[in-house]
């Protein structure tokens, strides 16, 4: 029987090491929901880092019995290959190139050998369970090589890939050592699938200049093969979104979070991972001057700011933190009064029903990243609306926006009009602000990531019976 294996960096479940012993737990993202109904099918399976470190022997065989249980197979790494494979070449190297900060990339030849060498243990890793007919689908930038690597081992083999962050122009790609080596890894795959259709474009540009393949309606001949190249816009869970939304436990914690804030306040919502894609320091920037030129407002507005805590061993995000540590330290000093605080920060992670609470307490959502391969938190604000109120400030550099068309789209870096815009918001009618949301909503709802799943499964098959007829 032909099976699935899913591959990606992390599997959907980590494992943490406790007083008491190992402990599993759900990674955080929608992947895993999103997959969920595909590894756990049959004998589907998911091949993956489990998240920590494990040196010892017994612990590995709980680890491995464990998810194999729940379909899952781990991919151990070891210390030196989480600092230079997962937190040197793909976070220090490649994040900050495909996000378009190449000031912030570093390129070591050892971060190379290692993520080399990574991508041939997943590779192996997936050959000691896949057969010549199983189909795999591999995810994201950790592992551009894998592609190419399986496609050597098993040349029959149905392989898609799915990158979750945008791609860059060419112009940052030239700038990028391995970067011919990167492309070539990826067209191992039989489906390359990217959020947009810009990212796309991106990637055929680059393929054509530094390989000299072309491409026609996005299918690029790579040897006797036909790799086809598309957009798939991730979606949400949107019904789960929806039901936590309008459950009696947020309702209860919007009432008290409602009362904590003032009656009268108006809420603006931020929440991102600490990352300088994010523009969180300018955005911060751009509620101060919201502040320094609508008087009216003072008292009157808060902004909710969730940073969950990521790669804090990295420099430029410990810098990061300090800076916005000390932005909201100097805007709070500034302006707030007894009973007002500006800017309420929290620096840590919150389970989805208080996220749930926060997003129905919203009246403004203001999600401005510098470069956001798709940016979920827009959806799951847009599902979690159910009552029709609420507006959502989108960045036209996140990959949602193409989407989210009848958001507020601002530029990120232009601040004043980020603050323009948020007195806007603020000062939206409730029809209209209704009649958006709808609009956001209807595509939301139907471009799930349910949906997602199954387009890119079908264009998967597509591409693969059209080879065996152009063969
Ligand atoms: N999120 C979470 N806990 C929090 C805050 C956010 O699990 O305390 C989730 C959020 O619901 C969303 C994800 O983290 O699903 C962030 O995804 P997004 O695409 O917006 O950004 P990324 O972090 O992947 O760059």
């Amino acid at each position: 029987m032909a099976r699935t294996i899913i591959v990606s960096n992390r599997l959907p479940t980590k494992v943490r090491r406790t007083d008491e012993g190992l402990a599993f737990a759900p990674s955080e993202g929608g992947l895993a929901t999103g997959l969920g109904a595909v590894y756990q099918q049959g004998d589907n399976l998911w091949v993956g880092w489990p998240g920590t470190f494990l040196a010892d022997e017994a612990e590995q065989n709980q680890v491995i019995e464990q998810l194999a249980n729940d379909h899952m197979r781990p991919v151990f790494l070891t210390e030196d290959e989480i600092r230079d494979y997962y937190e040197g070449f793909s976070n220090e190297t490649l994040w900050p190139t495909f996000h378009y900060f190449p000031q912030y990339a570093v390129y070591q030849p050892q971060l190379w050998a290692a993520y080399q060498a990574v991508n041939r243990k997943f590779c192996q890793a997936v050959l000691d369970v896949a057969g010549p007919d199983d189909t795999i689908w591999v995810h994201d930038y950790q592992l551009l090589l894998l592609p190419q690597l399986l496609r050597e081992a098993l040349p029959q083999s149905t392989i898609g890939f799915f990158l979750h962050i945008p791609f860059p122009s060419y112009e940052l790609m030239r700038v990028l050592p391995w970067n011919r080596q990167l492309l070539h890894g990826m067209l191992g795959a039989d489906l390359l699938g990217f959020h947009t259709y810009g990212y796309m474009r991106h990637f055929l540009s680059s393929v054509n200049r530094l390989l000299g393949h072309s491409n026609q309606n996005g299918m690029v001949e790579v040897g006797q093969r036909t790799v086809l190249v598309d957009s798939f816009p991730m979606g949400i869970d949107y019904d789960k979104y929806a039901t936590t939304a309008a459950s009696g436990e947020a309702r209860r914690l919007e009432q008290e979070y409602r009362q904590a804030i003032g009656e009268d306040v108006h809420v603006v919502l931020s929440i991102d991972r600490l990352d300088y894609t994010k523009g969180i320091a300018e955005r911060l920037r751009a509620f101060e001057l919201l502040l320094q030129t609508s008087p009216e407002l003072l008292g009157k507005v808060t902004l909710l700011m969730l940073v969950v805590p990521s790669r804090d061993q990295v420099e430029q995000y410990k810098q990061l933190k300090e800076e916005i540590d000390e932005l909201v330290g100097r805007i709070n000093g500034d302006y707030r009064t007894i009973n007002w605080t500006p800017i309420q920060y929290f620096y840590r992670s919150f389970p989805p029903e208080e996220l749930a609470a926060l997003y129905r307490l919203a009246d403004v959502a203001l999600i401005t990243p510098m470069r956001d391969g798709m940016n979920l938190v827009a959806k799951e604000f847009v599902a979690s609306k159910t009552e029709g109120r609420g507006v959502l400030i989108l960045s036209e550099r996140a990959g949602a926006a193409r989407e989210l068309s009848d958001a507020l789209v601002i530029n990120p870096t232009d601040t004043e009009e980020v603050a323009r815009t948020l007195h806007r918001a603020l000062h939206m009618p409730p029809s209209e602000q209704q009649q958006y949301l709808a609009s956001m909503q209807a595509v939301v709802r139907r471009y799930d990531v349910h949906n997602w799943v199954e387009v890119f499964m079908n264009r998967l098959a597509y591409i693969k019976i059209k080879q065996q007829v152009m063969a």
